[in-house]
């Protein structure tokens, strides 16, 4: 069974808020095993609006909408729906009792305008709404035509527009409580996904390694992702319940990670680099220190993000001037002269002083140009050395980055977790 999501809203479309509806509704569809292949966004605006539900009906069993089901003269959603349906409206008396009850409880007089939200189509089914004034509806379509004006019978079509009010915190319980179990009994299976998480490897290189896998995919299929510094390969299968599904996807995984090897860091999507990092720490009870200078403490920050790191974590440095990675962290003034603080020697030095001073086992050293500025022929902007030192062992890499400062230093945190995990893996 396909669903198609219709978002309805002019200031969607304007870029004033973020369509957050479709992305809540695409994830539970997924996990209902239910196909969406597309997605419209739609201003308030009756021909436009007719057209996109036509054209949903037409490629989707089911249609999906959130968005103007108020009671201004703005909100068309409901009326047009029930024009494409062929229903008539007519005062639906619950939804009017509901509403009379909403305005009395608050202390609110109610306007003419909101009696619009008591008529519904013929034939609908009425969802409640008990934290908002707009119930929702299931609307069957019924008019024996196909869309596009075909004239294919569909007596026993199996077509509806469901609408639901736009404001989430309406619209989620609202699919939760009534819109879900109305679409469950009618999907025929379910999906089930894993998340093979790498980092190490590139992307196209990525690729490359799984591609035999990926050209002959079906059931499960796999589809990569990238992120800063890592490739996400989800792995999703189609069955009739989460346990046949499971078993789809298990080889599929299994031979992922064969030939990933060390650079998976996990197969829960939950699963951050820094927390796999941390779980290596605790596992081989070592702690661990920073010394950052062009990062100022992003890679920390990214560490103290996760629950239960003053385990392994106990002080940092962030050592922006050569005085301070002098004073503090002890690299030699000779160093700093004759190298400079972006230098293999400096990032060395750097992370053996921090090991030191912080009496840890594990240190990481970061400097480099973020620019804009500072950038030299030999060193320009993006020259980053990352060093990290286990148990007295260090070693430096130098890395050229792209992009701006912001990007520079994301880049840097996400190299150092990078080395960090192969180290420790
Ligand atoms: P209302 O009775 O508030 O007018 P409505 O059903 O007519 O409800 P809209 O007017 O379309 O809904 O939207 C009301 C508010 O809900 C928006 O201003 C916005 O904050 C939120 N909203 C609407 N659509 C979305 C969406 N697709 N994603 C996230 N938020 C949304
Ligand atoms: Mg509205």
């Amino acid at each position: 069974m396909t669903v198609e999501i219709i978002s309805v809203g002019t200031e969607i479309l304007m870029g004033n808020i973020v369509n957050t509806n479709a992305a809540f509704l695409s994830e539970q569809c997924v996990a209902l095993g239910l196909s969406c292949f597309n997605q419209q966004v739609v201003g308030d605006n009756h021909d436009r609006l007719a057209d996109a539900f036509k054209l949903a009906l037409s490629r989707a069993d089911i249609v999906l909408v959130s968005g103007g089901l108020g009671p201004t003269e703005d909100d068309l959603t409901k009326e047009t729906a029930a024009e494409v349906c062929g229903c008539s409206l007519a005062l639906h008396q619950p939804s009017m009792d509901a509403l009379k009850a909403y305005f009395e409880k608050r202390n609110i007089p109610l306007t003419e305008n909101n009696y619009k939200q008591a008529y519904m189509p013929e034939g609908a089914k009425v969802l409640e709404n008990p934290n908002g004034t707009a119930p929702g509806v299931i609307i069957p379509y019924k008019n024996g035509k196909d869309a596009d004006g075909g004239t294919t019978e569909k007596k026993n079509a199996k077509k509806y527009i469901i609408l639901m009010p736009g404001p989430p915190g309406e619209m989620k319980p609202m699919f939760l409580n009534s819109v879900r179990p109305f679409l469950k009994k009618r999907s025929s299976g379910t999906i089930y996904s894993v998340t093979v998480k790498e980092t190490g490897i590139g992307e196209s290189s990525a690729e490359e390694l799984i591609k035999d896998l990926i050209d002959t995919q079906t059931n499960p299929t796999i589809a990569t992702y990238a992120k800063t510094g890592e490739v996400h390969m989800r792995v999703s299968a189609m069955a009739e319940n989460k346990a046949e599904a499971k078993k789809l996807t298990a080889p599929v995984v299994k031979e992922i990670k064969k030939r990933f090897g060390k650079h998976v860091y996990t197969t829960d999507e939950n699963v951050t680099l820094e927390e796999a990092v941390v779980k290596l720490l605790k596992k081989r009870g070592l702690t661990i220190t920073f010394a950052e200078s062009c990062t100022g403490g992003l890679l920390s920050g990214r560490m103290v993000g996760v629950p239960g790191v003053s385990d392994v974590y106990k002080t940092g440095f962030v050592t922006y001037s050569n005085k301070a990675k002098h004073k503090l962290l002890g690299v030699s003034k000779k160093t700093l002269k004759k190298f400079g603080a972006v230098s293999e020697e400096c990032a060395y030095e750097m992370a053996f002083g921090a090991a030191k001073a912080a009496s840890a086992d594990v240190a990481v050293a970061i400097t480099g140009i973020a620019g804009p500025d500072g950038g030299t022929e030999e060193k320009p902007v993006g020259t980053v050395y990352i060093g990290v030192c286990v148990r007295g062992e260090a070693h430096v890499v130098r890395f050229n980055f792209s992009g701006n400062r912001e990007k520079i230093r994301d880049n840097s945190v996400s190299a150092a977790l990078r080395m960090l995990h192969s180290d420790l893996a």
